[in-house]
């Protein structure tokens, strides 16, 4: 699909028995009364490509309560990526941006400078819920750049013999997202047929990993399990996946980011400076703005002791 260009890793014919395929247990955690399986950062594994934070919630099905309600929280350094599986996620920012994301469909906020934002199960909804959230990392030149954000209701779906494919991030084949990302990238979930195979073509410059989202699936004749990151490396051409009875599988990746980047809650950055002067902008109501069209109180920053354990709103 793409030869062995700019960034310089090398590929040679290579022994398929020694491409990288490593397992990593997701954490447990929760976004308040949400449970959530964080796949990314892990302490092996900090970053696939510029993708730096991966959450998996649900399924869940629920009658009255609200399962998804994160108050308005800042971010700054880094693009949030929310894609749902089933449910609907009602997104409220500090620039007045207001969407209700289905299945299907993907929100993609750049927080650049500083952005803040909510997100909550709305008031009419199916009592479903199943997705993820990801974050990519925003590379040093554009990571001060204006906030903004972006809902596309239906993401390019391409459909081959074996399933079909939702790309949310980047390009596939033909397919591309009319979407802003500040690196290479690929972000889509793989569903296979029941009983059928589907080989995804990738660029060996990019690193990439997999988490099984539902369903049976042998990846290159492994099994794979739910709650666990698969990590794959660079130099693979192309990934095949069969599934026994149907299966649903993300696939991200990208070139291995060339910086090194510090996470603090929500916030990317390079310094602890930096990091400390978000908070305090956060804390004293400068720079972020106000998500106005939620009905839920701001969050106050964590305590900057917890520097060492930051523990992300999401
Ligand atoms: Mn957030």
């Amino acid at each position: 699909m793409s030869s062995n260009q700019n960034i310089g890793i090398k590929c040679g014919a290579g022994d398929e028995q020694e491409r990288t395929f490593t397992s990593h247990q997701n954490r447990e955690t929760h976004l308040d009364s949400l449970e959530i399986s964080r796949a990314l950062p892990i302490r092996e594994r900090r970053m696939v490509g510029p993708w730096c934070f991966l959450d998996r919630f649900g399924p869940l099905s629920f009658e009255n309560e609200k399962p998804m309600a994160v108050p308005p929280h800042p971010h700054i350094g880094l693009q949030t990526v929310s894609f749902l599986l089933e449910g609907e996620i009602q997104h409220t920012d500090s620039l007045g941006s207001e969407a209700i994301l289905t299945p299907g469909g993907v929100n993609v906020m750049t927080a650049g400078k500083g952005i803040a934002h909510a997100e909550e199960t709305p008031g009419v909804n199916s009592g479903s819920l199943n997705g993820l959230q990801l974050w990519v990392a925003l590379p040093d030149e554009h990571r001060h750049t204006a906030p903004s954000f972006t809902n596309i209701p239906k993401v390019p779906i391409i459909e081959t013999h074996g399933g079909l494919i939702q790309l949310f991030a980047g390009a596939y084949n033909d397919a591309s997202t009319p979407l802003s990302y500040y690196s290479e990238i690929i972000g889509m979930t793989v569903q296979v047929h029941s009983q059928h195979s589907i080989e995804i073509e990738t660029n060996p410059q990019f690193e990439h990993a997999l988490l099984l989202l539902d369903g049976d699936c042998a990846f290159e004749n492994k099994p794979l399990t739910t709650k666990m990151l698969y990590y794959l490396g660079t130099c693979r051409e192309s990934l095949n996946f069969y599934s026994p009875s149907g299966c649903r599988v993300l696939v991200i990746g990208g070139p291995p980011f060339p910086e090194k980047i510090l996470m603090w809650w929500n916030f990317v950055a390079r310094t602890p400076d930096e990091i400390r002067q978000a908070r305090e902008d956060w804390e004293a109501h400068q720079r972020f703005g106000a998500v106005t069209g939620t009905q839920m109180q701001r969050l106050a920053a964590p305590d900057l002791a917890r520097f060492a354990q930051p523990n992300p709103a999401s």
